[in-house]
């Protein structure tokens, strides 16, 4: 047997022709002796006669050979970049070229920053959390009497558009002191030694402008693990990030410069990033829920002019219930995009809607009421979504339904709208009746048309996923048992598999069992109800929008009971709105308690000089 590169090549000698060969990927132990197994038993070479195994691990120097064109670029461009600016400096930026490459690229605002506490809605705790920062810098005695020590800086995590940025900026206007933010992408640069420079200059320009609040947005990008999948010697990445930590210990309670950071991938973070005194608190910001929502719309609908009929209060509400799953971003721009609508219609107030119309181009993209469809195309879109819609009226644990539309839209060809409630756990139940929504429409296309169209891919993957996540996270397969292990996300190198071939195996099979039972389950429902379906997809291709009202006149009333309005998803949660109020301790968290004390006592000498008549 010879072993080449990652191939391994298997020739059988003795009384077979010599040219008789296999090979195959060695790839892990596993596969490979797995398959120099069964190469064995397929050419029936039995006893003494089989290829024994035996690892050793040598070298011969191939490794640095294959670094060597590494090697050459960097010295190059080490050699370039002490040749300074006769070097390459014409190509540099600007005026200093790369003499100036070193100065941080981080943005200073100091009077312009217009956002307050008011303007952040949906994260109260995090605000609470946010709010000490300030009580800390404005008030520091009433900690450090009690003994206690100040953290210096928090990371803020949380999916994007939740407000991480946001909150950071409406920190510094509260607090009245500047604002400076870098994006950790900025510390990346070709050349070595930027980084540290960059992180240097940036520290000290935060001392410069103390007391003030320094974010870091989008820190994973500096602040990776290090040690991990680089050879030899540390990384650029690596080398910015101790300088950072070197900066960050520098920092004393006195500098008065709070520093937050914003991260969506908070798992990837190196761990001396959070250690005491640096990053000391991690502050969650998650997608807002109904109530966050109804007063983050709160916060947007302010602006706007409104038909004079409509409550802004029960309008923010109504539209909460409407956008489960949306984070601030999204529903600022909602907000937006209503504005837009009612000016393209050359109306002069927003009504709900235009709110409705600015929800679903959200949600589904642009629509596209010019593409054109082959009328085959159409009935099938329409058979799809109406195998969806079916599927999920007689589910009890899917989502109650709000619309279904089959004219295209930038994100695909049909589109549905749900009105999820808002639930944290889930029952293995409640997971396949949502799977078998999911693929009720590959199954329609599949009872009235006997073939199967590319429409289901996204279907597909989202089944897929769940069924992946039911058995490998949740622990919800009796073969594979109570174990839980991470999936990888998008854009994570999978090196390795933390858990054998064996139960890699195992794991495949039991998704597609799990997968080819959900889909049985909705073949069997959808057959029992085609009828039902054929109504709702003929109603469809005649008025291409239909809404729940449709349904209910086509198939009766939904079997289940199901919440459609604000109040209901709220009830039994103890208040209609979020909870705002303030501990005791921070009721003053923006004052400035000692030159408060100052203040008054001037003022009232003032007033006892002009005889109680303040001027
Ligand atoms: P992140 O930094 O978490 O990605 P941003 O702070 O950049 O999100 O949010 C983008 C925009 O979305 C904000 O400028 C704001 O208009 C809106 N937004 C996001 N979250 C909220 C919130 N909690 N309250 C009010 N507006 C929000
Ligand atoms: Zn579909």
């Amino acid at each position: 047997a010879i072993a080449y590169d990652q191939v391994a090549i298997v020739y059988l000698l003795g009384s077979c022709s010599p040219s008789q060969y296999v090979w195959f990927n060695i790839g892990s132990v596993d596969t490979f002796e797995r398959n120099l197994e069964t190469a064995q038993l397929e050419f029936g070479i039995e006893g003494e006669n089989r290829l024994p195994v035996v690892y050793s691990a040598e070298s011969d120097g191939s490794f640095l050979l294959s670094m060597l064109p590494t090697v050459l670029i960097v010295g190059f461009l080490l050699y370039t970049l002490r040749r300074g600016p006769t070097g390459m400096g014409r190509t540099g930026r600007g005026m200093g070229g790369l003499f100036s490459v070193g100065e941080t690229t981080a943005k200073v605002l100091k009077d312009e920053i217009d956002v307050k506490f008011k303007d952040v809605a949906g994260c109260e705790e995090a605000k609470l959390e946010i709010m000490e920062f300030v009580n800390f810098l404005k008030n520091p005695k009433q900690y450090q009497d009690l003994g206690a020590k100040i953290p210096k800086g928090a990371i803020l995590t949380g999916p994007p558009g939740t407000g991480k940025t946001l909150l950071a900026k409406a920190t510094a206007g509260e607090a009245n002191v500047p604002f400076i933010t870098v994006n950790g992408s900025e510390f990346l640069e070709m050349f070595v030694g930027v980084g540290p420079a960059r992180v240097r200059d940036l520290f000290a320009l935060a001392r410069k402008n103390a007391p003030c609040i320094l974010f870091i947005d989008e820190i994973d990008a500096v602040g990776r693990k290090r040690g991990r999948g680089n050879f030899g010697g540390q990384s650029e990445q690596e080398n910015t990030l101790n300088q950072l930590l070197v900066e960050m210990d520098g920092f004393n309670t006195t500098t008065n410069v709070v520093i937050l950071a914003g991260t969506n991938r908070p798992d990837i973070l190196d761990p001396a990033l959070m250690r005491p005194g640096r990053f000391d608190r991690q502050i969650y910001i998650g997608p807002p829920d109904i109530k966050g929502r109804a007063s983050i719309f709160k916060v947007h609908l302010r602006p706007l002019k409104l038909e004079s009929i409509i409550d802004k209060d029960n309008l923010a509400r109504k539209l909460a219930s409407l956008t489960p799953g949306f984070s601030g971003a999204d529903i600022a721009n909602v907000c937006n995009e209503a504005a837009l609508i009612a000016a393209r219609h050359l109306s002069d107030a927003i009504n709900q809607k235009h709110f409705e119309q600015a929800i679903e181009r959200v949600i589904g993209g642009l629509e596209k009421k010019t593409q054109v469809l082959q009328p085959e195309e159409k009935k099938t879109v329409a058979y799809h979504e109406a195998g969806h819609a079916v599927a999920g009226w007689f589910l009890e644990h899917a989502d109650p339904l709000l619309k279904v539309s089959i004219i295209p839209r930038g994100k695909g060809l049909g589109y549905a709208q749900y009105l999820p409630r808002e639930q944290y756990l889930y029952t293995k139940e409640q997971l396949l009746d949502r799977m078998c929504m999911t693929l009720g429409g590959r199954v329609s296309e599949q009872i009235f048309f006997g073939r199967i169209t590319t429409g289901a891919q996204d279907d597909l993957k989202k089944v897929t996923q769940s069924a992946y996540a039911q058995i490998v996270q949740f622990g919800m397969n009796e073969k594979v048992g109570q174990i839980s292990f991470d999936l990888p996300r998008q854009g994570d190198m999978v090196l390795e598999k933390p858990y054998s071939e064996a139960t890699a195996r195992l794991i495949d099979e039991e998704v597609r069992t799990l997968i080819n039972s959900a889909y049985e389950r909705t073949v069997t429902l959808l057959m029992e109800k085609k009828a039902y379906v054929e109504k709702v997809a003929l109603r469809l291709l005649e008025k291409e929008v239909i809404d729940k009202s449709d349904m209910v006149e086509l198939l009766g009333p939904r079997p289940f009971a199901e919440k459609s309005t604000y109040e209901e998803f709220v009830e039994g949660t103890g208040s209609l709105d979020e909870d705002t109020s303030l501990p005791e301790g921070l009721k003053d968290w923006n004052k400035d308690r000692e030159k408060e004390k100052e203040e008054t006592t001037d003022e009232q000498i003032a007033r006892q000089i002009t005889g109680g008549i303040p001027f």
